[in-house]
Parts: structure tokens; sequence; C-alpha cells
């Protein structure tokens, strides 16, 4: 199946700027904002500017300054937020992709979440 690009989805819609967020970070690449229904005392949503559904489509067709840009930016968000294992207790990254796992959004993006423990990390 071919990964298929829906730009009327939210966050293409906050990259174009017809709905705000509460930014973290943005770079030429990548876009770190807090979730709108935060799970936890931090939650960030990390995501690419380009065109990318998922995990997968990101990294086997972004570019390499795409994929480093967004790694990077991703860590700062770390340090920036606090949870960072430089300087603070931890986190849990998560991306959730397709219908299996449970995407709701279908834009690439990182959940960052911390400030508490977290818990197990799936439901079995
Ligand atoms: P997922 O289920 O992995 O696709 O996660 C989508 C996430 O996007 C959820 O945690 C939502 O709370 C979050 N979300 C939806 N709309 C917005 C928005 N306008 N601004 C920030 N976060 C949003």
């Amino acid at each position: 199946m071919a990964y298929t690009y829906d730009d009327t989805n939210i966050f293409a819609r906050i990259l174009r700027g017809e709905i705000p967020n509460k930014t973290v970070l943005e770079t030429d690449h990548t876009l770190a904002f807090h979730d709108i229904a935060p799970s936890a005392p931090v939650h960030v949503l990390v995501i690419p500017k380009g065109p990318y559904v998922s995990f997968d489509h990101f990294a086997s067709a972004a570019s390499d300054a795409e994929i480093v840009d967004f790694h990077r930016t991703a860590a700062s968000v770390c340090t920036k937020m606090g949870v960072s294992l430089d300087t603070g207790q931890g986190f849990r990254a998560i991306t959730n992709a397709g219908e299996n796992g449970v995407q709701e959004v279908p834009h690439y993006h990182l959940h960052i979440l911390g400030g508490r423990p977290m818990g197990r990390m799936v439901a079995k």
C-alpha cells in the first residue's frame, strides 16, 4: 500500500498557520508544540514540516537533513522541557501509526511524555 498524505489533517493546518499552536521549538524542517490534551505534565509533539504520514514513511522517504534535524530538535525538546536524562528524570517517546497503531492524526508525530512515571508501555 502506498503512503497517501491528506493535507487537510490538523497538523498540516497548523503548519500552514491556519490554526494556532503552542510552539516549543521550530527549525527549517521541524516543529515541536504542546499537545492540546496532555496525557502527562510534559506532552510535546514533534513533527516534520514535510508531508509524511507516519514514522516509517518519514524514515524511508525524508532527506538526511530532515531526519537529522527532526531528531536533534526532539533531543532539544527533551532538554528544554527538563526531561532529558542529562538533566531530568526521563521520558517516553511514542509514535502511533495507522489503524493498529491507533493513530488519530495522519501526519507523522513523535509524542514526548514525561514529568511523572509513565507506567507500563502498552496494554496487553
Ligand atoms: P495520535 O493518536 O498519535 O495521532 O495523537 C494525536 C495527538 O494530537 C493527540 O494526543 C491529540 O491530543 C493531539 N492534537 C490534536 N489536535 C491538536 C491540536 N490542534 N494541537 C495540539 N495537539 C493536538
